[in-house]
């Protein structure tokens, strides 16, 4: 069993890996479809793959506050890789938390020890967005087990996976008291996946649709039951809102570094690039967006499971995916020609920049988390005196 870590010692582990794995790998990721196995289990020997999880289970028994900094670490190299293991992470937790105690004691050291994978699956092809819309059907039997027919969208890890945490509607109500959370093993009868979707970025990070054809789980893998699941689904969402956003700046990091170094030692009319006051300027900007983006994710990181946790979580996914798509675009043009070049971190990051404004949550439906709480807030505000208005 690995032995727990001091937090700072969480951060180094990140940053090796980083710079040991991923910096010299990830060309080659991206070259294949395969989702790189053996890295993620060098990353588990290193506490990695069980941030929150407890010392009984090897896990590293981190607070969000503590934990949250890796994702910043780890998405200098690669944003979804790191979204991958936020995604683990914080699906290893939900088991550790709210699981039954056959449930974790059968799956928490497997997936500490990066030996299993978790995936979280909530999205639906009708309702991605509106993620209370939940299609998938949960009949559940008179011994408690469920079974789930239906499918899922958009389910990263997609058979690589070997635990996905469900959510499925429990009755043919309107509503969303029904909703119930279900870990279901990859391995249960009735389980199939779609062709992975091609797309713009990480093609080594499965993500297919998800189909269930009379899936039947035990009572004892039910995480949330009917009328907690989209409540425990929301929470897991703010800390993944949170992880994201730290990894858009460590996007923002190291797209800065390099552009600085660029910069730095590039010549044109008699002088260094980094001289340019023009330059100067705008990488200023991109400085004071990666101080702002990661203040943002440390208040955020704080209030996690609190009530001020969902706002908090909303402001900074808000900001920062815009941030680092600025970022990568400005870093990309101090670079010039040679920014376009591929393979290069800076065209990396200029593809993976809008994806983290659209994974976990867009950045559109953070501004409808943050407006309904002003809105709540305008309700107690007194009306205006009178003589204020004239
Ligand atoms: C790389 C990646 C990995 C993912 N992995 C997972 C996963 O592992 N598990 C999982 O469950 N899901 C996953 N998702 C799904 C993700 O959470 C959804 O893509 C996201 O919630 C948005 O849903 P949608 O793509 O259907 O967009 P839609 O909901 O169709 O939205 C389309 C557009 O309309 C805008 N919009 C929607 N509602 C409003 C509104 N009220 N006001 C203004 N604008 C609005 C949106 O912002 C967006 O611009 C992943 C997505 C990506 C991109």
């Amino acid at each position: 069993m690995m032995n727990k870590k001091k937090p700072q010692d969480i951060l180094v582990a990140a940053r090796n890996h980083y710079e040991d794995v991923i910096c010299p790998n990830v060309d080659d990721w991206e070259s294949t479809s395969e989702y790189p196995r053996a890295a993620a289990a060098e990353a588990a020997k290193h506490g990695l793959l069980g941030i929150y999880s407890p010392e009984e289970y090897g896990g590293q028994a981190l607070s969000f506050e503590e934990g949250i900094p890796v994702f910043e670490e780890l998405g200098k190299g690669e944003g979804l890789y790191a979204f991958s293991f936020s995604m683990h992470n914080i699906v290893t937790f939900a088991i550790c938390s709210f699981g039954q105690q056959e449930l974790r004691d059968e799956w928490a050291p497997k997936l500490i020890a990066g030996e299993s994978l978790g995936g979280f699956v909530l999205t639906e092809a009708q309702s991605g967005s509106d993620a209370a819309k939940v299609h998938t059907r949960a009949v559940i039997n008179e011994d408690g087990s469920y079974t789930i027919n239906g499918s899922k969208a958009w389910v990263s890890l997609a058979d690589v996976a070997d635990i996905y945490l469900v959510v499925v509607k429990t009755s043919s109500k309107s509503g969303k008291d029904d909703i119930a959370m279900v870990a279901v093993p990859k391995d249960t009868q009735g389980i199939s996946f779609g062709v992975p979707y091609d797309k713009l970025v990480s093609p080594f990070l499965p993500i297919a649709d998800m189909f269930f054809d009379s899936v039947t789980v035990p009572e004892s893998n039910v995480i949330f039951p009917p009328g907690k699941g989209l409540s425990g689904s929301l929470m897991a969402i703010d800390i993944a809102r949170t992880s994201i956003s730290a990894g858009c700046c460590g996007l923002i990091s190291s797209s800065l570094d390099l552009a600085l170094t660029f910069a730095r030692d590039r010549q044109m009319f008699g002088q260094s690039e980094l001289e340019f006051q023009g330059i100067q300027w705008m990488l200023a900007d991109v400085a004071t967006d990666l101080e702002a983006s990661r203040l943002l994710y440390k208040h955020a990181s704080k209030y996690l499971g609190t009530p001020e946790g969902t706002v908090a979580a909303a402001h900074v996914k808000r900001f920062a995916p815009d941030a680092a798509q600025r970022a990568a675009a400005t870093c990309m043009q101090v670079l010039g020609g040679a920014g376009l070049l591929v393979p290069s971190a800076i065209e990396r990051n200029y593809r993976i920049a809008p994806v983290m404004k659209m994974v976990d949550g867009t950045t559109e439906i953070q501004r409808v988390v943050i407006a309904r709480s002003l809105q709540k807030y305008a309700e107690t505000l007194p009306p205006i005196p009178e003589q204020e208005c004239k």
